[in-house]
């Protein structure tokens, strides 16, 4: 049964009501079960972080995964999309310390301050790990539950109520499991080393949580005297004054040539330094001198072991190295400022190299809150970023301050907490990716990127450049390491929770988080001693590295992941080059020696307006809700798709700051689908007043009855849901979307819909077939549509399948329409994009003409070659009542007319014959009073099939015409008697001018 929809697309509101029948029903479910025994296809969820919210970008990528899923589905596929939430980590842990209380806690005033946990101690000791912990994860799972709202509400068709969450036991097992085998294989190991440090969060940071901006720092030059000649001086650069108590050397590059100098000023004082001999004028001009002589050459390699005296005095049990204070080499030094680096093997990755290679041991006099330590007296206890003015003092103090100014520069700071970062030596554990690297690089090259160069560029090059990569964290909210160590030396890596249980202090069931996890010992087989747990977690981009089989429970569930494994495809974003997709392979690679994943989508960023990323800061967020509140949510889908190739950010078309707001992105979307939307209305309008039974008057028992133009409808349905089908396959997705919303806005509805206006209306009985025949097209057109466009907009697709009386529970559950190739036939389009143009040119001339187009041309001519001929002779009737031509005649060139101008088309000339006849005068009046009195009928809300009495007042010449059309007129607006008369009466009554007349209608309902 076919149900007329709405009058008008309000798409936030038929969503809702969608949705209500998504559940109501359970067609999810209904849906997946639909197709459980099809091929089984396994996709995986990049997990997007439980930040609470849904934003651009992800509603984007959820878009993307939520229109293959459907596809896939609507291809038989039974696919597994479980999705999933990464929940540990330090944005939930920042955020828990903000809301925490510390009870007790006072001001220096002795008020209490309780609000806020300030460092790891207070966690430790007043908090309480467990409580802290438990915290955690109540909020990550609040936030988890409102994320999830938001993406239903996106339409997102996904197991919503069973996601995959990496604070599982479940999960947390399987990440274990993945460390037992990076350690069998000789991968997993624990050193010293200098890394990136949030003084704040008190923990390591990998490379990937820093984000950089500018800072301004000091950018001083000291001079270190040398022990064999103290009137001369080593002259260093450094931005961080705080490290010069950690100084152990000076590095120079082996292959410069070095000098020394003596600088003299106006005044007479001079200095003698020893610095890069590109860089002495630069030296010169920083010291405030006006001269400089080179006294002595050197190569870099010359310069070393030569002996310094440091800035500070360190008492010397802390220091360690026979080449402590001498100058190093390192090709790392280059031509700029004095060419001679300060070297703290404890504080820079670089500095800390040289150490090793020099025997420096890495001296790093500054504890986890970044504060000084007692091994710099001086200074203890102060925060390190804050006494960089004091330490310039003492320089001065000392005398051997040679210049200090500010500098403007990138430094990276906490991607959690803003704070910047320091680089300080300790201890963490790391996966030695390099030894797996060339397997990864092989696996790049087996698996499918697309586009292509996201595999064979982009991820190769990151790969390329893989370091060992620091996998602890000094934190609480995370999977723990596995690793249980003793005194003598001996390692444990648990990869199972059943190895818990050899253990002492395991309890069934328990939550294996910190801080419980740190009760549990075991005995170290070796010396019968006390193996207890390393403190610390895991990076949590380990987490959702190891999600192709944790999402499984493998190892723990073997079944499933026989069932599943390996995965088919995912898709993320551009920056999971050096996130997902690199952390997946890696711990594939270390688990099974292959990637996980088989097929990489790589998809961009939606940026704002200008193209700019969209942050809180910069104020220039757009949330999905507010654009699918107002558009819909099918709106929001389908513009942030065919906007641009799923891999070419996008600068969302949507500024409300801007006056008037700027929304044309999703309205111009919103357009498409309204004007699928009145196609419909149309369509669903007529066919119910007729009792339209596309059942019985199917394409194949219709076709005796179909006109070229039915033809030629079926054809560019065939060649569009091709293209859509292409688009999908090759993941061009915007190709697919722009398919469509061509032939909604070309095929559809401005040609198609407008061609059959007058056979639907028709009650004539010799043409109900004919009537028949352009239902049955405009239904197939309409169903196959609303199909293909399921996966994009899957709400309006759903209300407009339903109200066409789709067969199936729900219209996901249709099987993918793949085109009909017996129906295309190119003939007839080219046929047909002939009358196309020929109409357009008509519509043009008369607008140049001041022709309106109501008023019929007396005549056409057409002077063309065979193709045209063959168009007009296929496509007559559609030129005459597309183009309002009275008749179209053909001519050979020869009977060319010398006394008309011809205007060109790509198949000939045609000339057009304006002359306004009495007949055509009569006719284009009709044609106007038609117009007026359906537009009054409009204004009355009549149906469309309610009979109607006409009253008509006008002068005696257009009487005259309308007598003439009376029939015409009547039958078109659907009267059962028209009436001339001098006061026309009627429950609505108006006056028109029409070009300069004056006619009065009156209209009255049956
Ligand atoms: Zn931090
Ligand atoms: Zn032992």
């Amino acid at each position: 049964m076919i149900k007329q929809v709405r009058d008008n697309y309000a798409a936030p509101v038929i969503e809702k009501e969608i949705r209500d029948y998504w559940d109501s029903q359970d067609a999810y479910k209904k849906t997946k079960e639909y197709r459980k025994d099809g091929k089984r296809f396994y996709f995986v969820d990049g997990p997007p972080y439980t930040s609470g919210h849904v934003h651009m970008g992800t509603a984007l990528n959820k878009t993307i995964k939520d229109i293959l899923i459907r596809y896939w589905r609507m291809n038989g596929y039974n696919v597994r999309d479980q999705p999933g939430f990464d929940m540990h980590g330090l944005p939930i842990e920042v955020q828990m310390e903000k809301k925490i209380s510390v009870p007790g806690r006072v001001n220096r005033d002795g008020k209490p301050d309780e609000v806020g946990i300030r460092n790891k101690k207070e966690i430790e000791e007043i908090v309480g790990i467990d409580t802290f912990v438990n915290s955690c994860r109540q909020h990550a799972l609040s936030l988890r539950a409102d994320m999830t709202q938001e993406f239903k509400d996106l339409g997102v068709w996904m197991d919503w109520d069973n996601p995959y969450q990496t604070i599982t036991n479940e999960y947390i097992e399987s990440a274990w499991w993945t460390m037992q085998r990076a350690d069998e294989q000789g991968l997993l190991s624990k050193s010293g080393r200098v890394v990136s440090w949030c003084p704040r969060c008190e923990t390591a940071l990998a490379e990937n949580e820093l984000e950089y901006w500018d800072e301004t720092d000091p950018s001083v030059m000291v001079k270190f005297p040398l022990v064999d000649e103290p009137s001369t001086s080593l002259l260093i650069w450094t931005t961080t004054p705080w490290t010069l108590p950690a100084n152990l050397a000076v590095a120079a590059h082996p292959d410069m040539t070095y000098a020394k100098i003596v600088l003299t000023d106006d005044k007479n004082a001079h200095e003698a330094v020893i610095c890069m001999e590109s860089q002495a004028e630069y030296v010169m001009k920083k010291g405030g001198f006006t001269k400089f002589t080179v006294i002595k050459r050197y190569t870099g390699k010359e310069l070393e072991g030569m002996r310094y005296i440091p800035p500070f005095q360190i008492d010397r049990k802390y220091l360690h190295g026979d080449r402590l204070f001498t100058v190093v080499t390192a090709d790392y030094v280059e031509q700029d400022n004095t060419g001679l680096v300060h070297t703290a093997p404890g504080f820079g990755p670089d500095d800390f190299e040289t150490g090793k290679r020099y025997g420096l041991d890495p001296f790093c006099p500054v504890g986890e809150s970044g504060r000084y330590t007692e091994e710099f007296p001086e200074m203890e206890g102060r925060k390190v970023k804050t006494v960089n003015e004091d330490v310039i003092k003492l320089l001065d103090v000392k005398g051997i301050l040679y210049n200090s100014e500010k500098v403007k520069h990138r430094y990276g700071h906490c991607w959690r907490c803003k704070t910047p970062i320091i680089y300080r030596n300790t201890v963490q554990w790391f996966l030695m990716v390099p030894k797996v690297k060339d397997k990864m690089l092989e696996e790049i090259d087996r698996v499918k990127w697309v586009p292509d160069w996201a595999g064979s560029t982009r991820e190769k090059n990151w790969v390329e450049g893989a370091r060992d990569w620091c996998i602890s964290r000094q934190r609480y909210w995370g999977i723990p390491i596995p690793v249980w160590e003793c005194k003598c030396g001996e390692r444990k890596v648990v990869g199972q929770i059943a190895e818990l249980k050899e253990g002492h202090g395991y309890m069934e069931g328990m939550d294996i988080h910190r801080p419980w996890i740190d009760s549990i010992t075991f005995k170290c087989p070796k010396c019968g001693g006390t193996m207890s747990r390393t403190k610390d977690i895991l990076d949590v981009w380990f987490d959702s590295g190891v999600a192709a089989w944790a999402s499984l429970g493998y190892p723990a569930n073997k079944k499933e992941f026989e069932t599943w494994w390996p995965c088919r495809f995912i898709v993320e974003a551009h920056d999971q080059t050096r996130g997902w997709f690199y952390s997946q392979l890696g711990a594939g690679v270390m688990s099974f020696g292959r990637s996980p994943y088989d097929e990489v989508m790589m998809h961009a960023w939606v940026l704002d307006t200008k193209g700019q990323k969209m942050s809180k800061s910069l104020g220039n967020v757009v949330a999905p809700q507010e654009v699918a509140s107002e558009f819909g949510a099918d709106a929001m889908r389908l513009y942030s798709i065919r906007a641009n190739a799923p891999w070419d950010d996008t600068c969302f078309q949507w500024d409300v700051k801007k006056n008037p707001p700027m929304k044309e992105g999703p309205k111009n979307a919103w357009k498409v689908l309204n004007t699928f939307w009145n196609v419909v209305k149309f369509a669903s309008m007529y066919m119910e007043i007729d009792n339209f039974d596309p059942e019985k008057y199917t394409p194949a028992a219709m076709k005796q009855y179909l006109r070229y133009e039915d033809l030629w409808m079926f054809s560019r349905t065939e060649k569009m849901k091709a293209s859509v089908h292409d688009g999908i396959e090759s993941r061009e997705l915007h190709k697919a979307a722009r398919a469509i919303e061509e032939y909604i806005m070309e095929d559809l509805s401005k040609w198609y819909v407008k061609l059959i206006r007058d056979r639907s209306w028709t009650e004539d009985e010799d043409s109900q077939n004919d009537k028949l025949a352009s239902y049955c097209t405009l239904y197939y057109a309409i169903m196959q549509t609303a199909m293909v466009m399921a996966p994009f907009t899957p709400h309006i697709s759903e209300e407009i399948y339903q109200h066409m009386g789709g067969k199936m529970l729900t219209v996901h559950m249709e099987d993918w329409p793949l085109p009909n190739v017996s129906y295309i036939a190119n003939g007839i389009e080219d046929n047909m994009k002939i009358i196309q143009e020929l109409v357009e040119i008509i519509a043009t001339e008369r607008a140049k003409m001041g022709s309106k187009l109501r008023w019929p041309l007396k005549q056409i001519s057409i002077i063309g070659r065979s193709g045209s001929k063959d168009a007009v002779k296929m496509f007559e009737d559609v030129l005459k009542q597309q183009g309002n031509v009275k008749s179209v005649e053909y001519l050979t060139p020869d009977k060319m007319p010398n006394d008309k101008e011809p205007c060109k088309f790509s198949d000939g000339q045609v000339i057009i014959d304006f002359d306004v006849t009495p007949e055509i005068e009569a006719e284009g009046y009709a044609r106007e009073l038609v117009r007026r009195i359906q537009q009054m009928r409009k204004d009355m809300k009549l149906n469309v099939e309610e009979f109607v009495d006409i009253q008509v007042k006008a002068d005696a010449t257009l009487l005259g015409y309308f007598e003439s059309w009376k029939q015409f007129v009547a039958g078109e607006v659907r009267a059962k008697s028209i009436e001339f008369t001098d006061s026309p009466a009627g429950e609505e009554v108006k006056n028109w001018d029409v070009s300069g007349k004056d006619i009065t209608i009156g209209i009255s309902k049956l």
